[in-house]
Protein backbone atom coordinates (compact mmCIF):
# COMPACT_ATOMS: atom_id res chain seq x y z
CA UNK A 1 0.00 0.00 0.00
CA UNK A 2 1.51 3.19 -1.20
CA UNK A 3 2.38 5.88 1.81
CA UNK A 4 0.03 8.65 2.43
CA UNK A 5 1.87 11.93 2.13
CA UNK A 6 2.70 13.89 4.33
CA UNK A 7 1.15 12.66 7.39
CA UNK A 8 2.65 8.86 7.04
CA UNK A 9 6.18 10.61 6.47
CA UNK A 10 5.61 12.14 10.10
CA UNK A 11 4.41 9.28 11.91
CA UNK A 12 7.56 7.24 10.61
CA UNK A 13 9.95 10.03 11.63
CA UNK A 14 8.22 10.64 15.03
CA UNK A 15 8.99 6.55 15.57
CA UNK A 16 12.13 5.96 13.94
CA UNK A 17 14.49 3.97 16.08
CA UNK A 18 16.93 6.56 16.02
CA UNK A 19 17.15 10.18 17.66
CA UNK A 20 15.88 12.85 15.51
CA UNK A 21 16.33 16.08 15.81
CA UNK A 22 15.79 19.28 13.47
CA UNK A 23 17.49 22.67 13.85
CA UNK A 24 17.78 26.41 12.38
CA UNK A 25 21.00 28.17 10.99
CA UNK A 26 19.99 30.41 14.44
CA UNK A 27 20.53 27.50 15.77
CA UNK A 28 17.15 26.79 17.64
CA UNK A 29 15.59 23.00 17.82
CA UNK A 30 12.33 22.43 16.11
CA UNK A 31 11.34 19.21 15.97
CA UNK A 32 12.69 16.78 18.12
CA UNK A 33 10.73 12.74 17.64
CA UNK A 34 9.97 9.95 20.60
CA UNK A 35 13.71 8.17 20.36
CA UNK A 36 15.08 11.53 20.99
CA UNK A 37 12.79 11.61 24.25
CA UNK A 38 13.78 7.74 25.22
CA UNK A 39 17.75 8.91 24.99
CA UNK A 40 17.87 12.11 26.38
CA UNK A 41 15.16 12.31 28.52
CA UNK A 42 13.90 15.66 26.97
CA UNK A 43 10.19 16.14 26.47
CA UNK A 44 10.11 17.81 22.87
CA UNK A 45 8.08 21.23 24.72
CA UNK A 46 11.40 21.40 27.02
CA UNK A 47 13.96 21.60 24.38
CA UNK A 48 12.17 22.74 21.13
CA UNK A 49 12.82 26.74 20.66
CA UNK A 50 16.18 26.72 22.92
CA UNK A 51 19.61 25.93 21.73
CA UNK A 52 20.79 22.59 20.87
CA UNK A 53 23.73 23.24 23.20
CA UNK A 54 20.99 22.38 26.22
CA UNK A 55 22.15 19.12 25.25
CA UNK A 56 26.29 19.76 25.37
CA UNK A 57 28.15 17.99 28.19
CA UNK A 58 30.54 20.72 28.41
CA UNK A 59 33.56 18.29 27.97
CA UNK A 60 34.48 18.81 24.35
CA UNK A 61 36.68 22.03 23.38
CA UNK A 62 35.20 25.37 21.20
CA UNK A 63 37.70 23.96 18.64
CA UNK A 64 35.84 20.89 18.13
CA UNK A 65 32.13 22.72 18.10
CA UNK A 66 33.76 25.43 15.21
CA UNK A 67 35.15 22.49 13.62
CA UNK A 68 31.80 20.93 13.33
CA UNK A 69 29.72 23.92 12.39
CA UNK A 70 32.79 24.76 9.52
CA UNK A 71 32.40 21.42 7.97
CA UNK A 72 28.46 21.96 8.01
CA UNK A 73 29.73 25.83 6.48
CA UNK A 74 30.93 24.04 3.58
CA UNK A 75 28.16 21.85 2.62
CA UNK A 76 29.48 18.58 4.00
CA UNK A 77 27.79 15.87 5.97
CA UNK A 78 29.33 16.01 9.44
CA UNK A 79 29.32 12.68 11.67
CA UNK A 80 31.60 11.00 14.92
CA UNK A 81 31.04 10.25 18.21
CA UNK A 82 30.34 13.22 20.95
CA UNK A 83 29.55 12.85 24.69
CA UNK A 84 26.25 15.05 25.37
CA UNK A 85 24.07 15.26 28.98
CA UNK A 86 21.42 13.43 29.47
CA UNK A 87 18.52 15.48 31.31
CA UNK A 88 19.24 13.30 34.44
CA UNK A 89 22.66 14.79 34.30
CA UNK A 90 24.97 11.67 32.77
CA UNK A 91 27.43 12.33 29.93
CA UNK A 92 26.46 9.57 27.61
CA UNK A 93 28.92 8.94 24.43
CA UNK A 94 26.31 9.77 20.97
CA UNK A 95 27.13 8.62 17.46
CA UNK A 96 25.98 11.96 15.70
CA UNK A 97 25.15 12.48 11.60
CA UNK A 98 24.19 15.91 10.97
CA UNK A 99 22.86 16.88 7.51
CA UNK A 100 21.99 20.10 6.16
CA UNK A 101 18.79 20.41 4.46
CA UNK A 102 16.74 23.18 2.66
CA UNK A 103 12.87 23.05 4.01
CA UNK A 104 10.61 25.77 2.55
CA UNK A 105 13.31 28.00 1.58
CA UNK A 106 15.38 27.90 5.01
CA UNK A 107 18.19 25.81 5.82
CA UNK A 108 17.62 23.57 8.61
CA UNK A 109 19.97 20.99 10.09
CA UNK A 110 19.20 17.57 10.80
CA UNK A 111 20.76 15.88 13.16
CA UNK A 112 20.54 11.71 13.74
CA UNK A 113 21.96 10.23 16.49
CA UNK A 114 22.24 6.48 18.73
CA UNK A 115 23.54 6.12 22.32
CA UNK A 116 26.83 4.36 21.88
CA UNK A 117 27.56 3.41 25.54
CA UNK A 118 24.20 1.89 26.14
CA UNK A 119 24.37 -1.36 26.64
CA UNK A 120 20.61 -2.50 27.00
CA UNK A 121 20.07 -1.71 23.50
CA UNK A 122 21.00 -4.53 21.44
CA UNK A 123 18.93 -4.40 18.53
CA UNK A 124 19.72 -1.31 17.45
CA UNK A 125 23.77 -1.24 18.71
CA UNK A 126 23.97 -4.48 17.39
CA UNK A 127 22.26 -3.67 14.17
CA UNK A 128 25.23 -1.24 13.35
CA UNK A 129 27.73 -4.01 13.17
CA UNK A 130 29.88 -1.60 11.86
CA UNK A 131 31.11 -0.37 15.00
CA UNK A 132 30.61 -3.24 17.38
CA UNK A 133 32.11 -6.39 17.62
CA UNK A 134 29.58 -9.55 17.88
CA UNK A 135 31.87 -11.86 19.46
CA UNK A 136 32.05 -9.44 22.97
CA UNK A 137 29.44 -7.17 21.77
CA UNK A 138 32.46 -4.05 22.95
CA UNK A 139 33.13 -1.42 19.98
CA UNK A 140 35.49 -2.62 17.67
CA UNK A 141 38.52 -0.70 15.94
CA UNK A 142 36.41 1.84 14.38
CA UNK A 143 34.39 3.08 16.90
CA UNK A 144 37.13 2.70 19.53
CA UNK A 145 39.36 5.31 17.23
CA UNK A 146 36.18 7.12 17.43
CA UNK A 147 35.92 7.27 21.18
CA UNK A 148 39.95 7.89 21.58
CA UNK A 149 39.57 10.95 18.74
CA UNK A 150 36.64 12.37 20.92
CA UNK A 151 38.16 12.03 24.10
CA UNK A 152 41.31 13.78 22.97
CA UNK A 153 39.07 16.55 21.84
CA UNK A 154 37.60 16.32 25.52
CA UNK A 155 38.54 19.81 27.66
CA UNK A 156 40.54 18.08 30.73
CA UNK A 157 38.54 18.57 33.91
CA UNK A 158 41.09 19.73 36.70
CA UNK A 159 43.98 17.29 36.97
CA UNK A 160 42.29 14.54 35.47
CA UNK A 161 44.16 12.83 32.54
CA UNK A 162 43.98 9.81 30.91
CA UNK A 163 45.87 6.51 29.46
CA UNK A 164 45.15 4.05 26.29
CA UNK A 165 45.51 0.69 27.27
CA UNK A 166 46.66 -2.22 24.81
CA UNK A 167 46.24 -5.15 25.95
CA UNK A 168 47.15 -8.74 24.26
CA UNK A 169 46.85 -12.32 24.98
CA UNK A 170 49.98 -14.78 25.37
CA UNK A 171 49.89 -17.67 23.11
CA UNK A 172 46.27 -17.43 22.61
CA UNK A 173 47.09 -19.12 19.43
CA UNK A 174 47.38 -22.27 20.95
CA UNK A 175 44.25 -21.92 23.16
CA UNK A 176 42.68 -21.90 19.29
CA UNK A 177 45.23 -24.91 18.30
CA UNK A 178 44.60 -27.51 20.90
CA UNK A 179 41.34 -26.47 22.33
CA UNK A 180 39.16 -25.59 19.11
CA UNK A 181 37.40 -22.04 17.91
CA UNK A 182 34.51 -22.53 20.02
CA UNK A 183 36.44 -22.99 22.93
CA UNK A 184 38.75 -19.76 21.16
CA UNK A 185 35.97 -17.47 21.28
CA UNK A 186 34.78 -18.15 25.09
CA UNK A 187 38.07 -16.96 26.13
CA UNK A 188 37.86 -13.94 23.79
CA UNK A 189 34.60 -13.27 25.67
CA UNK A 190 35.84 -14.02 29.50
CA UNK A 191 38.88 -12.11 28.21
CA UNK A 192 36.79 -9.05 27.16
CA UNK A 193 35.14 -8.86 30.72
CA UNK A 194 38.08 -9.87 32.77
CA UNK A 195 39.09 -6.30 31.34
CA UNK A 196 35.84 -4.20 32.00
CA UNK A 197 35.81 -6.55 35.75
CA UNK A 198 39.34 -4.02 36.17
CA UNK A 199 38.77 -0.68 34.16
CA UNK A 200 36.05 2.06 35.95
CA UNK A 201 32.40 1.36 34.07
CA UNK A 202 32.54 4.62 32.05
CA UNK A 203 36.05 3.68 30.86
CA UNK A 204 35.73 2.46 26.91
CA UNK A 205 36.58 -1.39 26.24
CA UNK A 206 37.12 -2.19 23.17
CA UNK A 207 38.33 -5.66 20.81
CA UNK A 208 40.48 -3.91 18.30
CA UNK A 209 41.15 -7.39 16.54
CA UNK A 210 41.52 -11.23 16.83
CA UNK A 211 43.02 -11.31 20.59
CA UNK A 212 44.06 -7.41 20.81
CA UNK A 213 41.85 -4.94 23.50
CA UNK A 214 42.33 -1.58 24.16
CA UNK A 215 40.83 0.44 26.62
CA UNK A 216 40.69 4.30 27.16
CA UNK A 217 41.31 4.43 31.33
CA UNK A 218 40.66 7.63 33.28
CA UNK A 219 42.86 8.30 35.81
CA UNK A 220 42.65 10.84 38.96
CA UNK A 221 46.79 10.75 38.98
CA UNK A 222 49.45 9.22 37.19
CA UNK A 223 50.51 6.96 39.98
CA UNK A 224 46.99 4.88 39.66
CA UNK A 225 48.18 3.57 36.27
CA UNK A 226 50.76 1.25 38.03
CA UNK A 227 48.31 0.16 40.38
CA UNK A 228 45.21 -0.40 37.65
CA UNK A 229 48.34 -2.39 35.10
CA UNK A 230 49.25 -4.90 37.90
CA UNK A 231 45.25 -5.46 38.74
CA UNK A 232 44.91 -6.30 34.75
CA UNK A 233 47.92 -8.66 34.65
CA UNK A 234 46.59 -10.21 37.93
CA UNK A 235 42.94 -10.48 36.97
CA UNK A 236 44.03 -13.13 33.52
CA UNK A 237 46.81 -14.79 35.90
CA UNK A 238 43.45 -16.74 37.19
CA UNK A 239 42.38 -19.94 35.00
CA UNK A 240 39.40 -19.28 32.94
CA UNK A 241 36.28 -22.13 32.51
CA UNK A 242 35.19 -22.19 29.39
CA UNK A 243 32.46 -24.85 28.56
CA UNK A 244 33.85 -27.64 31.04
CA UNK A 245 37.21 -26.93 30.76
CA UNK A 246 39.82 -24.76 32.82
CA UNK A 247 42.03 -22.53 30.72
CA UNK A 248 44.85 -20.89 31.72
CA UNK A 249 45.61 -17.75 30.04
CA UNK A 250 47.64 -14.66 30.79
CA UNK A 251 48.09 -11.14 28.68
CA UNK A 252 50.48 -8.52 27.94
CA UNK A 253 49.76 -5.10 28.20
CA UNK A 254 51.37 -1.25 27.24
CA UNK A 255 49.83 2.06 28.19
CA UNK A 256 50.34 5.44 26.86
CA UNK A 257 49.34 8.43 28.47
CA UNK A 258 47.88 11.66 27.17
CA UNK A 259 49.33 13.67 26.70
CA UNK A 260 52.88 12.78 27.36
CA UNK A 261 53.05 10.00 24.93
CA UNK A 262 50.81 11.36 22.18
CA UNK A 263 48.70 14.65 21.57
CA UNK A 264 46.45 12.52 19.40
CA UNK A 265 44.66 9.25 19.40
CA UNK A 266 46.54 7.64 16.49
CA UNK A 267 49.97 8.56 18.32
CA UNK A 268 48.63 7.06 21.52
CA UNK A 269 47.09 4.02 20.26
CA UNK A 270 50.46 2.94 18.46
CA UNK A 271 52.23 4.37 21.39
CA UNK A 272 50.13 1.70 23.62
CA UNK A 273 51.39 -0.97 21.06
CA UNK A 274 54.65 -0.76 21.10
CA UNK A 275 54.68 -0.79 24.94
CA UNK A 276 52.53 -3.63 24.92
CA UNK A 277 55.54 -5.41 22.73
CA UNK A 278 58.15 -4.19 25.31
CA UNK A 279 56.42 -6.18 27.75
CA UNK A 280 56.35 -9.57 25.04
CA UNK A 281 60.00 -9.09 25.28
CA UNK A 282 60.25 -8.65 28.62
CA UNK A 283 58.68 -12.29 29.09
CA UNK A 284 55.00 -11.56 28.91
CA UNK A 285 52.33 -11.39 31.39
CA UNK A 286 53.38 -8.36 32.60
CA UNK A 287 52.83 -4.55 31.92
CA UNK A 288 54.94 -1.68 30.27
CA UNK A 289 54.11 1.93 30.14
CA UNK A 290 55.69 3.58 26.95
CA UNK A 291 58.48 5.11 27.12
CA UNK A 292 60.78 7.13 24.60
CA UNK A 293 63.99 5.19 25.55
CA UNK A 294 62.87 1.84 25.24
CA UNK A 295 60.92 2.72 21.91
CA UNK A 296 64.37 3.67 20.60
CA UNK A 297 65.84 0.59 22.04
CA UNK A 298 63.07 -1.30 20.44
CA UNK A 299 63.68 0.14 17.19
CA UNK A 300 67.31 -0.53 17.29
CA UNK A 301 66.84 -3.66 18.04
CA UNK A 302 64.36 -4.67 15.41
CA UNK A 303 66.83 -3.12 12.92
CA UNK A 304 69.75 -4.82 13.94
CA UNK A 305 67.89 -8.15 14.41
CA UNK A 306 66.25 -7.44 10.66
CA UNK A 307 70.32 -7.06 9.51
CA UNK A 308 71.50 -9.84 11.25
CA UNK A 309 69.31 -12.51 9.15
CA UNK A 310 70.34 -10.68 6.09
CA UNK A 311 74.11 -10.94 7.67
CA UNK A 312 73.89 -14.75 8.14
CA UNK A 313 72.33 -15.68 5.17
CA UNK A 314 73.96 -13.82 2.48
CA UNK A 315 76.96 -12.02 4.01
CA UNK A 316 79.59 -14.01 6.22
CA UNK A 317 82.60 -11.72 5.37
CA UNK A 318 80.93 -9.50 7.24
CA UNK A 319 81.79 -12.15 10.47
CA UNK A 320 85.16 -12.90 11.73
CA UNK A 321 86.79 -14.61 15.00
CA UNK A 322 89.28 -12.75 18.02
CA UNK A 323 91.10 -15.30 20.04
CA UNK A 324 91.78 -14.04 23.67
CA UNK A 325 93.96 -15.77 25.60
CA UNK A 326 94.36 -17.23 28.88
CA UNK A 327 97.37 -17.13 31.36
CA UNK A 328 98.51 -19.40 33.91
CA UNK A 329 99.12 -16.54 36.15
CA UNK A 330 101.62 -18.11 37.94
CA UNK A 331 104.35 -18.54 34.90
CA UNK A 332 102.80 -15.90 32.92
CA UNK A 333 102.43 -18.93 29.79
CA UNK A 334 99.63 -18.90 27.44
CA UNK A 335 97.75 -22.17 28.31
CA UNK A 336 95.00 -21.45 26.19
CA UNK A 337 92.43 -19.15 23.70
CA UNK A 338 89.39 -18.44 23.85
CA UNK A 339 87.49 -17.59 20.25
CA UNK A 340 84.92 -14.88 20.15
CA UNK A 341 82.59 -13.77 17.27
CA UNK A 342 82.47 -10.15 15.63
CA UNK A 343 80.11 -8.86 13.80
CA UNK A 344 81.26 -5.86 11.49
CA UNK A 345 77.92 -4.81 10.03
CA UNK A 346 78.55 -1.70 7.02
CA UNK A 347 75.86 0.16 8.05
CA UNK A 348 76.26 -0.63 11.76
CA UNK A 349 79.56 -0.73 12.22
CA UNK A 350 81.34 -2.96 15.05
CA UNK A 351 78.52 -4.43 16.78
CA UNK A 352 79.09 -6.31 20.38
CA UNK A 353 78.37 -9.88 20.63
CA UNK A 354 76.77 -8.77 24.17
CA UNK A 355 73.97 -7.16 21.54
CA UNK A 356 74.33 -9.69 18.85
CA UNK A 357 74.13 -13.04 20.49
CA UNK A 358 70.86 -12.19 22.53
CA UNK A 359 68.93 -11.34 19.01
CA UNK A 360 69.90 -14.09 17.22
CA UNK A 361 68.46 -15.98 20.62
CA UNK A 362 65.51 -14.92 20.54
CA UNK A 363 64.94 -15.51 16.62
CA UNK A 364 66.05 -18.65 16.61
CA UNK A 365 69.11 -18.21 14.90
CA UNK A 366 71.84 -19.15 17.16
CA UNK A 367 72.99 -22.39 14.68
CA UNK A 368 73.60 -19.75 12.71
CA UNK A 369 76.00 -17.86 14.87
CA UNK A 370 78.03 -20.95 15.71
CA UNK A 371 78.14 -22.03 12.26
CA UNK A 372 79.33 -18.11 10.98
CA UNK A 373 82.30 -19.19 14.20
CA UNK A 374 83.26 -22.41 13.42
CA UNK A 375 83.55 -21.01 9.70
CA UNK A 376 86.29 -18.62 11.26
CA UNK A 377 88.02 -20.79 13.44
CA UNK A 378 89.06 -23.80 11.05
CA UNK A 379 89.76 -20.88 8.47
CA UNK A 380 92.15 -19.61 11.02
CA UNK A 381 93.27 -23.23 11.59
CA UNK A 382 94.16 -23.93 8.05
CA UNK A 383 97.36 -22.77 9.26
CA UNK A 384 99.28 -24.83 11.77
CA UNK A 385 99.97 -22.47 14.88
CA UNK A 386 103.89 -23.41 15.99
CA UNK A 387 104.24 -25.83 17.85
CA UNK A 388 103.94 -25.66 21.59
CA UNK A 389 104.55 -27.02 24.84
CA UNK A 390 101.90 -28.52 26.91
CA UNK A 391 98.46 -29.21 25.90
CA UNK A 392 96.42 -25.90 24.98
CA UNK A 393 92.68 -25.59 25.17
CA UNK A 394 90.29 -23.63 22.87
CA UNK A 395 87.56 -22.56 23.97
CA UNK A 396 84.01 -21.85 21.94
CA UNK A 397 81.33 -20.06 23.81
CA UNK A 398 77.53 -22.33 23.33
CA UNK A 399 74.51 -21.24 24.06
CA UNK A 400 72.28 -23.65 26.24
CA UNK A 401 69.47 -23.55 23.98
CA UNK A 402 71.76 -25.12 21.65
CA UNK A 403 73.12 -28.12 23.32
CA UNK A 404 70.04 -30.59 22.49
CA UNK A 405 70.12 -28.93 18.40
CA UNK A 406 71.00 -32.09 16.27
CA UNK A 407 72.77 -29.90 13.86
CA UNK A 408 75.16 -28.98 17.03
CA UNK A 409 77.32 -32.53 16.67
CA UNK A 410 77.54 -31.63 12.82
CA UNK A 411 78.97 -28.45 13.15
CA UNK A 412 81.43 -28.31 15.63
CA UNK A 413 82.57 -32.24 15.50
CA UNK A 414 84.89 -31.51 12.29
CA UNK A 415 86.54 -28.39 14.48
CA UNK A 416 87.21 -30.37 17.49
CA UNK A 417 88.77 -32.86 15.09
CA UNK A 418 91.28 -30.04 14.06
CA UNK A 419 91.82 -28.62 16.98
CA UNK A 420 92.37 -32.43 18.57
CA UNK A 421 95.04 -32.84 14.93
CA UNK A 422 96.65 -29.63 15.91
CA UNK A 423 97.49 -31.14 19.73
CA UNK A 424 94.88 -29.00 21.87
CA UNK A 425 92.28 -29.23 23.41
CA UNK A 426 88.67 -28.05 22.83
CA UNK A 427 86.70 -26.41 25.62
CA UNK A 428 83.17 -25.31 25.43
CA UNK A 429 81.57 -22.32 27.74
CA UNK A 430 78.16 -22.39 28.92
CA UNK A 431 76.97 -19.06 30.67
CA UNK A 432 75.75 -20.26 34.36
CA UNK A 433 72.69 -18.35 34.01
CA UNK A 434 71.57 -21.19 31.66
CA UNK A 435 73.60 -24.38 33.01
CA UNK A 436 71.18 -24.30 35.96
CA UNK A 437 67.95 -25.00 33.38
CA UNK A 438 69.93 -27.74 31.75
CA UNK A 439 67.73 -30.49 30.30
CA UNK A 440 68.30 -34.16 31.28
CA UNK A 441 68.98 -34.84 27.35
CA UNK A 442 71.51 -31.44 27.61
CA UNK A 443 73.44 -32.55 30.74
CA UNK A 444 73.61 -36.19 28.47
CA UNK A 445 75.24 -34.66 25.74
CA UNK A 446 77.42 -32.48 27.85
CA UNK A 447 78.56 -36.06 29.47
CA UNK A 448 79.13 -37.28 26.06
CA UNK A 449 81.13 -34.54 25.18
CA UNK A 450 82.90 -34.61 28.38
CA UNK A 451 83.87 -38.20 27.65
CA UNK A 452 85.42 -37.54 24.22
CA UNK A 453 87.94 -34.78 25.94
CA UNK A 454 86.18 -31.97 25.42
CA UNK A 455 86.66 -29.52 28.43
CA UNK A 456 83.24 -27.97 29.58
CA UNK A 457 83.33 -24.73 31.53
CA UNK A 458 80.74 -22.34 33.64
CA UNK A 459 80.86 -18.72 32.07
CA UNK A 460 80.05 -15.61 34.09
CA UNK A 461 80.11 -18.03 37.03
CA UNK A 462 78.59 -15.93 39.81
CA UNK A 463 76.23 -13.84 37.97
CA UNK A 464 73.53 -17.16 38.25
CA UNK A 465 72.15 -19.25 41.23
CA UNK A 466 74.08 -22.10 41.06
CA UNK A 467 73.05 -25.03 43.72
CA UNK A 468 75.89 -26.74 44.81
CA UNK A 469 74.34 -29.96 44.63
CA UNK A 470 74.00 -29.30 40.95
CA UNK A 471 77.50 -28.15 40.20
CA UNK A 472 78.81 -31.52 42.25
CA UNK A 473 76.66 -33.29 39.61
CA UNK A 474 77.43 -31.66 35.96
CA UNK A 475 80.01 -32.61 34.03
CA UNK A 476 82.23 -29.27 33.98
CA UNK A 477 85.71 -28.75 34.64
CA UNK A 478 86.25 -25.02 35.14
CA UNK A 479 85.08 -22.53 36.72
CA UNK A 480 84.88 -18.79 34.89
CA UNK A 481 84.73 -16.23 37.50
CA UNK A 482 82.90 -13.43 36.04
CA UNK A 483 84.19 -10.02 35.47
CA UNK A 484 81.92 -8.27 38.17
CA UNK A 485 83.89 -10.06 41.09
CA UNK A 486 86.94 -9.52 39.39
CA UNK A 487 86.79 -5.67 39.27
CA UNK A 488 86.41 -5.34 42.94
CA UNK A 489 90.13 -6.73 43.80
CA UNK A 490 93.30 -4.96 43.59
CA UNK A 491 91.79 -2.07 45.76
CA UNK A 492 91.95 -0.38 49.17
CA UNK A 493 88.98 -1.59 51.01
CA UNK A 494 89.23 -5.49 50.00
CA UNK A 495 86.41 -7.14 48.30
CA UNK A 496 88.10 -10.19 47.61
CA UNK A 497 85.36 -12.60 49.68
CA UNK A 498 83.17 -13.36 46.45
CA UNK A 499 86.78 -14.60 44.60
CA UNK A 500 88.02 -16.24 47.32
CA UNK A 501 84.25 -17.78 48.47
CA UNK A 502 84.76 -19.00 44.62
CA UNK A 503 87.97 -20.56 44.71
CA UNK A 504 86.85 -22.49 47.85
CA UNK A 505 83.94 -24.26 46.02
CA UNK A 506 86.22 -24.52 43.31
CA UNK A 507 88.87 -26.32 45.10
CA UNK A 508 86.11 -28.68 46.94
CA UNK A 509 84.09 -30.01 43.89
CA UNK A 510 87.58 -30.10 42.41
CA UNK A 511 87.19 -27.39 39.42
CA UNK A 512 90.17 -25.22 37.48
CA UNK A 513 89.10 -21.30 37.64
CA UNK A 514 89.54 -18.97 35.24
CA UNK A 515 89.85 -14.71 36.13
CA UNK A 516 87.53 -13.44 33.38
CA UNK A 517 88.26 -9.56 32.85
CA UNK A 518 91.80 -8.87 34.33
CA UNK A 519 92.33 -5.12 33.95
CA UNK A 520 95.02 -4.14 36.29
CA UNK A 521 98.33 -5.18 37.83
CA UNK A 522 96.84 -5.19 41.48
CA UNK A 523 93.93 -7.57 40.29
CA UNK A 524 96.34 -9.78 39.03
CA UNK A 525 98.92 -9.35 41.84
CA UNK A 526 96.04 -10.17 44.25
CA UNK A 527 94.71 -12.81 41.84
CA UNK A 528 98.39 -14.72 42.40
CA UNK A 529 98.04 -14.36 45.83
CA UNK A 530 94.68 -16.21 46.25
CA UNK A 531 96.18 -18.74 44.24
CA UNK A 532 93.77 -18.50 41.52
CA UNK A 533 95.51 -20.46 38.47
CA UNK A 534 94.10 -18.97 35.38
CA UNK A 535 93.27 -15.49 34.60
CA UNK A 536 92.19 -13.77 30.91
CA UNK A 537 91.64 -9.45 30.51
CA UNK A 538 92.56 -6.36 28.28
CA UNK A 539 95.57 -5.97 31.12
CA UNK A 540 97.39 -9.22 29.41
CA UNK A 541 95.94 -9.15 25.91
CA UNK A 542 92.31 -8.07 24.57
CA UNK A 543 90.97 -10.44 21.92
CA UNK A 544 92.68 -10.37 18.47
CA UNK A 545 92.88 -11.82 14.77
CA UNK A 546 94.27 -15.10 14.45
CA UNK A 547 97.57 -13.87 12.79
CA UNK A 548 98.36 -11.11 15.49
CA UNK A 549 98.01 -14.02 18.34
CA UNK A 550 100.58 -16.37 16.41
CA UNK A 551 103.40 -13.72 17.11
CA UNK A 552 102.61 -13.87 20.77
CA UNK A 553 101.41 -17.17 21.57
CA UNK A 554 105.00 -18.64 23.39
CA UNK A 555 105.93 -15.12 24.62
CA UNK A 556 104.78 -15.44 28.65
CA UNK A 557 103.40 -12.45 30.34
CA UNK A 558 105.75 -10.54 32.59
CA UNK A 559 103.69 -8.90 35.41
CA UNK A 560 105.58 -6.49 36.50
CA UNK A 561 104.59 -5.94 40.07
CA UNK A 562 104.94 -10.13 39.97
P1 LIG B 1 82.18 -14.19 27.51
O1 LIG B 1 82.18 -15.56 26.95
O2 LIG B 1 82.16 -14.05 29.00
O3 LIG B 1 83.45 -13.48 26.88
C1 LIG B 1 84.25 -12.58 27.55
C2 LIG B 1 83.90 -11.19 27.18
O4 LIG B 1 84.61 -10.30 28.02
C3 LIG B 1 84.34 -10.83 25.76
O5 LIG B 1 83.40 -9.89 25.27
C4 LIG B 1 85.68 -10.16 25.99
O6 LIG B 1 86.05 -9.29 24.96
C5 LIG B 1 85.40 -9.42 27.27
N1 LIG B 1 86.61 -9.17 28.03
C6 LIG B 1 87.71 -9.94 28.15
N2 LIG B 1 88.61 -9.38 28.96
C7 LIG B 1 88.06 -8.21 29.40
C8 LIG B 1 88.53 -7.17 30.29
O7 LIG B 1 89.61 -7.21 30.85
N3 LIG B 1 87.68 -6.14 30.53
C9 LIG B 1 86.47 -6.06 29.92
N4 LIG B 1 85.71 -5.00 30.19
N5 LIG B 1 86.01 -7.03 29.08
C10 LIG B 1 86.80 -8.09 28.82
P2 LIG B 1 82.70 -10.04 23.90
O8 LIG B 1 83.63 -10.59 22.86
O9 LIG B 1 82.03 -8.74 23.64
O10 LIG B 1 81.62 -11.16 24.15
C11 LIG B 1 80.53 -10.97 24.99
C12 LIG B 1 79.79 -12.24 25.20
O11 LIG B 1 79.13 -12.68 24.01
C13 LIG B 1 80.69 -13.41 25.57
O12 LIG B 1 80.95 -13.35 26.94
C14 LIG B 1 79.87 -14.59 25.17
O13 LIG B 1 78.94 -14.92 26.18
C15 LIG B 1 79.11 -14.07 23.98
N6 LIG B 1 79.76 -14.57 22.75
C16 LIG B 1 80.85 -14.07 22.10
N7 LIG B 1 81.11 -14.80 21.00
C17 LIG B 1 80.19 -15.80 20.96
C18 LIG B 1 79.92 -16.89 20.07
O14 LIG B 1 80.61 -17.14 19.10
N8 LIG B 1 78.85 -17.70 20.36
C19 LIG B 1 78.06 -17.48 21.46
N9 LIG B 1 77.04 -18.32 21.67
N10 LIG B 1 78.28 -16.48 22.31
C20 LIG B 1 79.33 -15.64 22.07
MG1 LIG C 1 83.06 -17.14 27.31
MG1 LIG D 1 82.34 -14.56 30.56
Amino acid sequence: MPIEQPHDFEALVAQYPRAIMIATKEPRITYVNHMFHTITGYQSDEVVGKTPSVLSSGLHTPEFYREMWQSLANGERWEGLIWNRKKNGEDYPQWLSIYAMEDKGQQVYVGMFMDMGERGGADERLASLAYYDPLTELPNRSLFKEFLNARVSRRSRGDTCFAVLFVNLDFFKAVNSLHGHERGDGVLKQAASCIQSVVGKDDIVARLSGDEFAVIVELQEYDMLHELCERLIQAFRAPVIVGDRECFISASAGAAVYPVHGEIGTELLQNADRAMHMAKLAGRSCYRIYSEADDEKGRREHELSEALTVSLKTASDEFHVVYQPQYDLCSGQIVGVEALLRWQHPEFGAVSPGDFIPLAERRGQIHEITYQLVRGIMADLREAPPPLQGQYGLAINISARQITDARLGVAIGPLFDRIRELGWRPEIEITETHVMNLSDQSLEILRAFQEQGVGIAIDDFGTGYSSLAYLQNLPVQVLKIDRQFISCLGGQGGGSQIVTAILGIAEALGLEVVAEGVETQEQYQELCELRCQRGQGFLMARPQRWQQLQGMISDPYRNSTA
